[in-house]
């Protein structure tokens, strides 16, 4: 079954790419540092650490910005809404749009005359913001 309204959830592959070779060298970076820091040198040890930590809490924040960002698209999805017209006494009735809905699709029976209506539109209903 394909669901054609389904928000895209990929994340890109080259962006996850540079995350995953960000976060790998900040590992590396605190490994060399503990490495230095155990052979005694104290100096360069600090030097890999704050470079692994800096590079460690920059990878962090890009993933945390992604995640956001793919949490408000999901967030953004409105509902979409399927108008019927019956094409006899012109009775417009409006419902959600239902999986297998598409424009001139036969629907229930008009409720004034009783002849098949037609799904005349379907269209995402956009929220006015602060307006509930
Ligand atoms: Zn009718």
């Amino acid at each position: 079954m394909s669901e054609p309204f389904t928000t895209q959830k990929k994340t890109s592959p080259i962006l996850l790419a540079i995350l995953l070779v960000t976060f790998l060298l900040s590992i590396f970076s605190i490994f060399l540092g503990f490495n230095a820091y155990l052979g005694g040198d104290a100096e360069s040890a600090s030097t890999y650490m704050i470079l692994g930590a800096t590079t460690l809490a920059l990878s962090g924040y890009v993933l945390f910005q992604t995640r956001k960002s793919i949490f408000r698209l999901a967030l953004k999805t409105q509902p979409i809404t399927a108008t019927m017209l019956c094409e006899k006494c012109g009775l417009k009735n409006v419902r959600d749009f239902q999986r297998g809905d598409y424009i001139f699709k036969e629907v229930e029976p008009c409720p004034k005359c009783n002849e098949k209506m037609v799904i005349a539109s379907i269209y995402r209903v956009v929220k006015e913001k602060g307006n509930e």
